[in-house]
Parts: structure tokens; C-alpha cells; sequence
């Protein structure tokens, strides 16, 4: 049992991640710099590169290995709350327009790996939202209600089909969407990075961003410890590290902790579909080569997973695996090979931020509130259009004006 995230390590990889491009020690310049090497800041890149602009991806580290290499790779439909609440908090009508933006990312992701013949593990099988209450039963019955007036794809599962599809009689029902994959976040990075780096982007890790000048009139510089790039537009994509480069989103962007642990691989095929429980606070699912991997557990920790921190505290790991087993003991035990913790960006509304800083010219996305997957490509697009074209679809959704 090792204290290292799976997907970047050797057993996942067949190598521990590394660093696989240069670090920043000149002065360049691009159209475009991106701040940040993760899932989102390198489907920007992706999109900034269909419009034909000039583009440089700084990473302080290496690629991926922030939250984006230590999730559990669910790309799913929706926001971090149920459908009933995400209609409470932002009106029906906008959060059906939420849904159908996931639904778009999701498309989009398989078509841009199916074009680009990008191979990450990916287990195409569907999301499932169980109740692990009485009163999540009667949300997620008042989600499925709304879901289904709206059209959406997707389907009601009663207590007695749960425990027949996943053999537990301890949960009280199900959402089941056929949007929904399970995928190795790193190789999706590496994969992207590649075809990135093919399309003339400049990657450059181990190079933190320190500051972001405005530079004359319509231009701005971004000083690494080493080098400089000079560019037209920037986009800090660092999530959870948003604050740390632009100082005044303390309080639009909070880091918070998750953790999550992988078992040996278990011969017995227990699920299909990555799982979501307990309002998505604790979620699992089962790898192609048998391993369960299994998230959550923050609420339990007596700091609710708030800070920046990825030491790991022990006992939710011992807590969460207790948990996984009293649900589902025809697993039968298996040990934990890896566990590890991560740092995601919260916003205060549970929605990604996306638009203009203090700086014109310098843009921001982050704050997926635990779901970057969910819009990784979808909001890549639309930040990468208004960067270029002052405008994008669907950009009233996620824009940064809506906090002034
Ligand atoms: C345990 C756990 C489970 C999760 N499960 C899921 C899931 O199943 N599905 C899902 O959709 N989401 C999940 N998430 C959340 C998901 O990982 C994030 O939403 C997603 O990775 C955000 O991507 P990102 O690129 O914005 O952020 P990050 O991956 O954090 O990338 C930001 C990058 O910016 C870099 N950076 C920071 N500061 C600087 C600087 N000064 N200069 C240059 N670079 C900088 C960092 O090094 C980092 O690489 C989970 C998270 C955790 C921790």
C-alpha cells in the first residue's frame, strides 16, 4: 500500500510521470500563453489551436500532476449537485443548459479522441447517481422527474434493479445516464499534449508562472523563475492554485482536498458504470483490469478537506475502504495498492469561472468544484473563443461577470 497517485505512477503508466518537455529559460513570445498543464489548460490549448493562434503552455511542474493526474477519471453529466438542487440554485432552464453543455463535452471528448486516435482506457459504460438515503431517494426521484420533462437521456433504476445489477440491498435507488466514462486522466493529457505539441504549441514544464505584467498597451509578459513569454492574451488555468498567480480570486476560487485509494485487481466484475453516492461525496468504480478505485470521504474529515494540502490523513483512507466493504462485501477485501490525495478548485456557486481578469487581457478558467472532466472540452472551446473572438456560446453559463 503505497502513499502515490496511481494514474501517474508505473504501475498505471508502465513509467512514473515525468517531465516530457523543456523548461522555459528564454524570452518568447506567442499569441496566446496558457498558465497551467492539467486537463483544462491543455484542452484550451487544444481549442486555441483550431483558431489559429500562436500558443504557449506553461506548468510549473509536470503535466498533469496536480488534480488532473489524481481524480478518479469520471467524465460525467451535470454539476456537482444533484438535478433537483442545480435546479434551486440556477432555475430550471439554466441548469437543462448546463446539462446539455456536459452531455456536449462529453461528445466532443470522444470525437476529438476518435479523430486524433487517442488511446486512455477508456470505459465507455455510462454514470449511475445511487441514493444512499431516504432523502436522496426522494431528490434524485424529483431529479429524474425534471430530467425527463427536459428530455434528457436518462433513466430510473428502483432499489430492487440496483441490487440486482450491482448486488447491494443497501442503497434505495438509481439515476442511470448513458452519458458517462471512466478514463486515465494522464494518458488523456499526455495524448492531447502530443497532438498539441504537433500543432506548433510550445510546452514548457518545471516552469512556474511568478507574475503576469501588463506590458504596453495591449500586451502582457509572464515571468517565469527562468525566462519570459510575451503575448497578447493569457489564460491562468492553475484552478485550486488560481489565487497564488492573481492574487484577488481568494475568495472566487478555493482549494479543497479530495482523496481516493485503487485495489489490486479483483476477478470478480462487480460494476460498469463510474458510481456516484451519498451526494456525490463518496464514488467508486471498477478499472477494465478488475482494480476498484473508490473516492470521497471529505465530509468526514474534521477540516472538510479544506487548504491546499495533499498529505493524507490515514484514517479517511481506512474509513472510506471500511465504507466501500460494509456496502460491498462480495468484493472481498482486496488490499489497497495506492492511495493518494489531490486539490481541487471550488467557486462559491459550484460552476466553473471563466472570463477577463483586472487584466483585459488576461483571462481565467477554473473553479470545477470536483467535475473538470465533466467540462474539460466544452469550456476549453469556449474560453478559447473568447479569448480570440471576444465571445462564445453558452459563455453567459460560466462568466466571471455573474460574481460583480
Ligand atoms: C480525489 C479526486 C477525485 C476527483 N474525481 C474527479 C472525477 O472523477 N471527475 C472529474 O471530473 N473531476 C474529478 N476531480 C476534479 C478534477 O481532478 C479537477 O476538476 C480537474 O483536474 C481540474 O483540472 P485543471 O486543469 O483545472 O486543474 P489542475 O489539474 O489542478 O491543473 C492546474 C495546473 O496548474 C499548474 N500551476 C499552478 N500554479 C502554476 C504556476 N504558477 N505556473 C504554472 N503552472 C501552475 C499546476 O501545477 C497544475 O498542473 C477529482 C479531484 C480529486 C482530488
Amino acid at each position: 500500500m503505497i502513499n502515490k497517485p496511481f494514474w501517474l505512477s508505473e504501475s498505471s503508466l508502465g513509467y512514473d510521470q515525468k517531465q516530457q518537455y523543456p523548461s522555459l529559460t528564454s524570452k518568447e513570445s506567442a499569441d496566446v500563453c496558457v498558465i497551467g498543464g492539467g486537463l483544462i489548460g491543455t484542452f484550451i490549448a487544444y481549442w486555441l489551436s483550431e483558431l489559429n493562434v500562436s500558443v504557449i503552455l506553461l506548468e510549473k511542474d509536470v503535466l498533469a500532476g496536480a488534480a488532473s493526474g489524481r481524480n478518479t477519471g469520471f467524465i460525467l453529466p451535470g454539476t456537482v449537485e444533484h438535478f433537483n438542487r442545480a435546479v434551486t440554485l440556477y432555475g430550471e432552464e439554466k441548469a437543462d443548459s448546463i446539462w446539455r453543455f456536459t452531455e456536449k463535452n462529453y461528445k466532443q471528448i470522444l470525437d476529438i479522441s476518435h479523430e486524433e486516435k487517442m488511446d486512455y482506457d477508456i470505459q465507455e459504460n455510462g454514470s449511475l447517481i445511487l441514493a444512499g438515503s431516504e432523502q436522496e431517494h426522494k431528490e434524485l426521484k424529483e431529479s429524474i422527474s425534471f430530467l425527463k420533462r427536459l428530455g434528457i437521456d436518462a433513466e430510473w433504476w428502483s432499489k430492487a434493479f440496483v441490487e440486482k445489477q450491482i448486488g447491494t440491498d443497501q442503497l434505495f435507488g438509481a439515476i442511470k445516464t448513458k452519458v458517462g466514462a471512466g478514463i486515465q486522466p494522464v494518458k488523456l493529457v499526455n495524448e492531447l499534449s502530443r497532438i498539441n505539441h504537433g500543432r506548433g504549441i510550445s510546452i514548457y514544464e518545471k516552469s512556474p508562472v511568478a507574475e503576469i505584467k501588463e506590458y504596453e498597451s495591449n500586451s502582457l509578459k509572464i515571468m517565469t523563475d527562468q525566462g519570459s513569454v510575451d503575448c497578447s492574451m493569457a489564460v491562468v488555468s492553475a484552478n485550486a492554485y488560481t489565487s497564488h498567480i492573481l492574487n484577488s480570486f481568494s475568495d472566487l476560487i478555493f482549494p479543497f482536498q479530495g482523496q481516493a485509494f485503487v485495489t489490486d485487481p479483483v476477478s470478480v466484475p462487480l460494476f460498469h458504470e463510474v458510481i456516484y453516492a451519498n451526494f456525490g461525496f463518496e464514488y467508486w468504480r471498477q478499472l477494465k483490469d478488475g482494480r476498484l478505485m473508490v473516492g470521497g470521504f471529505r465530509e468526514k474529515d474534521p477540516k472538510k478537506g479544506e487548504g491546499f494540502s495533499t498529505d493524507i490523513n490515514i484514517d479517511l483512507i481506512h474509513g472510506l475502504y471500511d465504507y466501500f466493504n460494509q456496502l460491498f462485501p462480495q468484493a472481498g477485501h482486496p488490499s489497497i495498492s495506492h492511495y493518494w490525495a489531490g486539490t481541487m478548485g471550488f467557486s462559491q456557486d459550484g460552476l466553473p469561472i471563466v472570463g477577463n481578469t483586472h487584466m483585459p487581457h488576461c483571462f481565467v478558467c477554473g473553479g470545477f468544484t470536483g467535475h473538470g472532466l465533466g467540462f474539460a472540452s466544452a469550456i476549453g472551446e469556449m474560453t478559447a473563443h473568447l479569448i480570440v473572438n471576444g465571445k462564445a456560446d453558452d459563455s453567459n453559463l460560466f462568466h466571471i461577470s455573474r460574481f460583480n
